[in-house]
Order: structure tokens, then C-alpha cells, then sequence
């Protein structure tokens, strides 16, 4: 695996590739790397030539400084995990190469897309998101980004982004990576117990009951007994919310056109963790 920690290396590099008709698929990373990110990695090497992955705990994108602080860094073990899963470059640059001094940010309209669920408990973290993302899709160029499901407003945004800057790359969405119990696959969740680990399979059992009862319950009433059944002592629920995955504001009927996602966040442990299904 190539290893870039500066732009124009990296850019040099990709230029001549690109010149003899090669495609790069991207997965932009904050490391810490576990299953989810890996098959990124995977859908990725099996629709590209070369699979460049970076990892880059962005500053910008943490409202809470200690978040950004206890953020974990495994830097040998995410580089062992990368070389085993093949990956073809790694790049891992410092703070002053993707903010240099002469950095000129871009303004997007989001549509609101940033002013619900986590826009609403995260202020500022979706301008940090997008100003990362541009900037690494402004250095890679890649044919193909690929992002998680797991964070479903961050990559409805990063779509109305890619739309609003005509940005020439096509957005792949992956599945869900989970632990057997359920859980959402997290860097955050090396921070929980093995305690905490094994009760937060709650949201996904949330989750997935609450999409069956909703052939008897409509989205606000579903959403009141859903929050109800994350009222553990251990958990606080921040928000548990059925959006219109288009728009991301709240349903009040059922509607498949719609394609109905439900989205919750819990505290647990001090971990904030994230997680979303279709209901449809
Ligand atoms: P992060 O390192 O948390 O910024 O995540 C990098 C990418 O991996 C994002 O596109 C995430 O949505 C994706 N990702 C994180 N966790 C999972 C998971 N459990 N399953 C699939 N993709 C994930």
C-alpha cells in the first residue's frame, strides 16, 4: 500500500493514473478503523482500479472538544487492517495540508438539510463535515465516493453537496456494518464497556420493533412508544425521529414515496451513538 501524507504527492501520483485511464474509488475515513469501513473498502476494490482511503480526524467537523480529544488514533493497526483488506493508497495527511493558511471555504445550500436531528444537537457539525469533504474531493477527484448508511443525514448532505457544486463524482451508499448483537459498528464504541457494548444491541432492537408495529401505529405515536422503550437508566435518548429520507423532516402519515428512515441517537457511557433503518 502507497502512503501519502502531502497533496502534491498524492496529486501527482493519481494525475498519471488517471492519465492512463485508470478509476479511483474514495473512502474518506477518521480511522480507527473497524468491519463498516472495511467494506466500503471492499465495494469499493470491486468496482475500481485503485481504492484510496484517507484517514483524517477532522477538527472542524467536532462541536465538542473533548469528543475531538478522546477521539481514538490506532494509526499501526488501521494501517495492518488496510494492507490486509488490500487497499491500494492511504492518504494521511496533517491538519496544515488540508487547511493550509490560503484555505478558501465554499458556501452551500443545504436546504435545511443540516438544521434537523444531529444539525439540531451537533451546531456547526455539517459545516465541518462538508468543508472536509470538498476539500478531499477537490484533492482526490475521485470517480467514486463511497460513504456509510450509518450516518444517514451526513451522506443525504454530502448528496445535496455533490448536487449543488456539480461535482463530478458518483456517491455509493453502503450497508450498515453491525456487531452481532446488533449495535452499529462505531469507532466511538471502543470507548463503551463491555457491559455498555453488549446493552446498546437495545437501539437496534428499537429500531427494528418499532418497524414492524408500524403497520398498527402511525410515525408520531410510534416515535413517543420507540423513545419510551430506549428509557433505560443507562441510555439517554437524545432523539429518536421518522423523516422523510429526501428531505430529512419528520413524517406525519405513512408514505412509501417517501421512503421513510428512522433515526435516533443515545448517549451511553458518555458515547453518543448513532443509528437508522428504513421503514419502508
Ligand atoms: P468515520 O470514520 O466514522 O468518519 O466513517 C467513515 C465512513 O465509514 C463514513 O462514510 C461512515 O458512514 C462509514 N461507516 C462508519 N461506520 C459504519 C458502519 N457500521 N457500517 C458501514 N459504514 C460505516
Amino acid at each position: 500500500m502507497l502512503i501519502f501524507t502531502k497533496v502534491d504527492a498524492l496529486q501527482s501520483w493519481i494525475s498519471i493514473e488517471k492519465n492512463h485511464g485508470k478509476t479511483i474509488g474514495f473512502v474518506p475515513t477518521m480511522g480507527a478503523l473497524h468491519t463498516g469501513h472495511i467494506s466500503l473498502i471492499e465495494v469499493s476494490k470491486s468496482a475500481n482500479d485503485y481504492t484510496l482511503c484517507s484517514i483524517f480526524v477532522n477538527p472542524t467537523q467536532f462541536n465538542d472538544p473533548s469528543d475531538l480529544a478522546k477521539y481514538p488514533r490506532p494509526f499501526d493497526t488501521d494501517v495492518q487492517l488496510l494492507v490486509q483488506a488490500s487497499t491500494d493508497i492511504l492518504f494521511y495527511p496533517p491538519v496544515d495540508e488540508i487547511y493550509p493558511a490560503d484555505f478558501k471555504d465554499v458556501e452551500v445550500d443545504l436546504n435545511g438539510l443540516d438544521q434537523v436531528m444531529e444539525g439540531i444537537h451537533r451546531p456547526g457539525h455539517f459545516a465541518g463535515v462538508v468543508k472536509v469533504v470538498n476539500r478531499l474531493l477537490d484533492i482526490v477527484k475521485p470517480h467514486k465516493l463511497y460513504m456509510g448508511q450509518k450516518d444517514f443525514q451526513q451522506f443525504t448532505i454530502i448528496r445535496q453537496m455533490i448536487q449543488y457544486l456539480q461535482l463530478p463524482v458518483k456517491l455509493e451508499v453502503c450497508p450498515i456494518a453491525r456487531e452481532k448483537n446488533g449495535l452499529a459498528m462505531s469507532s466511538r464504541n471502543t470507548r463503551l464497556s463491555k457491559e455498555g457494548r453488549e446493552l446498546a444491541g437495545l437501539i437496534y432492537q428499537v429500531l427494528m420493533e418499532g418497524k414492524k408495529l408500524k403497520i398498527s401505529l402511525g410515525p408520531q405515536e410510534l416515535v413517543n412508544h420507540c423513545l419510551q422503550k430506549l428509557q433505560i437508566p443507562a441510555f439517554t435518548p437524545e432523539y429518536f425521529s421518522i423523516v422523510d429520507s429526501s428531505t430529512l423532516l419528520p413524517i406525519e402519515t405513512w408514505d412509501a414515496a417517501v421512503r421513510p428512515v428512522a433515526c435516533v441517537a443515545v448517549w451511553l457511557e458518555g458515547v453518543r451513538l448513532i443509528d437508522n433503518e428504513y421503514y419502508d
